[in-house]
C-alpha cells in the first residue's frame, strides 16, 4: 500500500491514457515521463512510501524555458526499490540522505508556468495549462533504475525518440494509494 502524495488535490484520480497530464502524453515535440497531480500552489506533498532521499535538485527554470518558473525536485529510493521522482516543489524541506516515512511532509507544490510568458506560440499543452488554470501541480515519476543524466530530459519531459532507462507508469503505483483512501 502507498499514500496518495496530495491530500489538498483537484481529484485522487490518475489521468488516464491520453488525458492532460497523462503519462507518456504525447505533447508533440516531447512526451510526458509522468503523471502531472494538479492542486493550489503550495499544497502539501507527501512521501508515498517509507524510503531513502537520495537527490534533491531543479525541476523546471526559466533559464531552459521562458515560460516555466523555478521549481525542485526530490528523488527519493523506495522500500520496495523503486525510484520515485517528486518534481515541481516550490520548497523541499528534506535533504539528500534523510530518511522519509511514509506520509511525510517532503516539500510545498510549486507553480511551474509563468502565465503571462505563455502565449499563442507556446506548446499547446503548455497553452491549455494556462487555461485551464493548472499552473502548480505535483509531476511524480517511477522508475526501477536510478534515473541519472539524460540528455534528452527537460523538466518531466522526453525529447526525441526511446525513453528514459528503467521508467515505469507511476499508474499502478498511486491506483494503490488511491484505493487506499477510498476504500474499496
Ligand atoms: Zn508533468
Amino acid at each position: 500500500m502507498t499514500k496518495w502524495p496530495v491530500p489538498g488535490s483537484e481529484t485522487s484520480v490518475v489521468p488516464g491514457e491520453s488525458k492532460p497530464g497523462s503519462f507518456w502524453e504525447d505533447r508533440g515535440d516531447r512526451f510526458h515521463c509522468g503523471v502531472d497531480i494538479y492542486a493550489p500552489a503550495m499544497s502539501q506533498v507527501l512521501a508515498c512510501e517509507t524510503g531513502e532521499v537520495i537527490d534533491v535538485g531543479i525541476a523546471t527554470s526559466p533559464d531552459q524555458v521562458s515560460y516555466w518558473d523555478t521549481t525542485r525536485y526530490v528523488l527519493v529510493k523506495t522500500r520496495s526499490n523503486l525510484y520515485c521522482r517528486y518534481a515541481e516543489f516550490a520548497d523541499v524541506v528534506v535533504h539528500v540522505g534523510d530518511r522519509v516515512l511514509e506520509g511525510q511532509v517532503i516539500g510545498y507544490i510549486g507553480a511551474v508556468i509563468r502565465p503571462h510568458l505563455v502565449d499563442g506560440c507556446s506548446p499547446h499543452y503548455i497553452q491549455r495549462l494556462k487555461l485551464d488554470g493548472h499552473i502548480s501541480m505535483l509531476h511524480f515519476e517511477v522508475y526501477r533504475l536510478r534515473p541519472g543524466y539524460m540528455r534528452n530530459y527537460r523538466g518531466g519531459n522526453w525529447f526525441g525518440d526511446g525513453r528514459p532507462e528503467g521508467l515505469l507508469d507511476p499508474g499502478p503505483y498511486l491506483l494503490n494509494a488511491v484505493h487506499g483512501i477510498e476504500k474499496y
